[in-house]
């Protein structure tokens, strides 16, 4: 099955023709429910890991209430070119794989603030001996701890999107918000919601960090994976109370009473930030330098 997201309440680029500039490409992720396979896109599951390779492990113990034992790292998600080469993959590689440790990690954090994540970018072909026992994060939290992503298979759709706000030119951002149309309008089309690869961030919770800048080299940084609780907002949308945009159309059907309606809201079942969401930010110039990650 592939998910669409619905048309926007109004085509942004006709009311400003400014923005046609900054106009980019989302990768919506659309993660539902289901059993990916070690060599597939998916939000948590197992991943391709060499046997040879030490499985990542977080050793903050101030993070972890002082535990003396590393923390095994979590599979958040792994993306590969052929699904999503919109990651930006570094040459030579097809496959990202993204590890957080589930904890709380104190600000101020070298790397943002939030979950401590590692980023890892291989050839799949490199990876012949594959780990087949991984660490079951169970053993570590229980699945109620809503930090723990539930296994999702994929179907990645294309958007096309505006910038959060304040990354626009003050002139132009200034014209945006005395628009006379109701203020959602211009949200409808930009920072858009749920797990997206590439794109922006909607930082209405906390200011925009003054520096979104890599901490090795200084070079801009770029959302590389956005995690959000809510792939949707409730409620009605838009001047006519129309449904909300980001509620796929072939999705419509569900009642708020099923439990699917909460499966495909809420896929990943985590609780990201304070029921908000988060971005996994890295280097633009070299995306093997250490990621950033922040919540809303
Ligand atoms: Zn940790
Ligand atoms: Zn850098």
């Amino acid at each position: 099955m592939s998910l669409t997201t619905g048309a926007p309440s109004v085509d942004l680029a006709q009311v400003f023709p400014e923005l046609i500039p900054y106009a980019r490409t989302t990768v919506r992720l659309h993660p539902r429910r289901g059993e990916p396979g070690m060599r597939d896109s998916h939000i948590g599951g197992p991943l391709l890991w060499p046997a040879g390779e030490a499985w990542p492990e977080c050793t903050d113990q101030k993070s972890h209430g002082g535990a003396a034992d590393p923390y095994p790292m979590v599979p958040i998600a792994q993306l590969t070119a052929a699904d999503v080469p919109e990651a930006g993959f570094p040459a030579g590689t097809d496959l990202l794989q993204i590890l957080w440790c589930p904890e709380w990690h104190d600000r101020p954090h070298p790397e943002g603030w939030g979950q401590a994540c590692r980023v890892f970018w291989r050839r799949a072909a490199d990876v012949t001996d594959v780990l087949t026992d991984q660490p079951d994060p169970e053993e570590h939290w229980d699945y109620e701890w809503d930090m723990i992503p539930r296994a999702c298979v994929l179907q990645p759709e294309r958007v096309v999107e505006y910038p959060w706000e304040e990354e626009l030119p003050e002139d132009l951002r200034d014209r945006v918000a005395a628009w006379p149309a109701e203020r959602d309008l211009y949200d409808d089309g930009s920072a858009i919601p749920g797990y997206k690869v590439g794109g922006s961030m909607n930082w209405s919770v906390s200011d925009m960090p003054r520096s979104l800048t890599c901490l090795a080299c200084e070079a801009p940084l770029a959302l590389l994976l956005q995690l959000d609780t809510y792939e949707w907002a409730l409620g009605a949308w838009g001047p006519d109370g129309e449904p909300h945009r980001f509620w796929p159309l072939e999705e419509r059907h569900l009642e708020r009473e099923d439990p699917e309606f909460d499966l495909a809201r809420q896929p990943v079942g985590m609780t990201v930030g304070r029921a908000g969401h988060g971005g996994l930010f890295v280097c633009s110039a070299d995306p093997a330098h250490p990621p950033r990650y922040f919540t809303q």
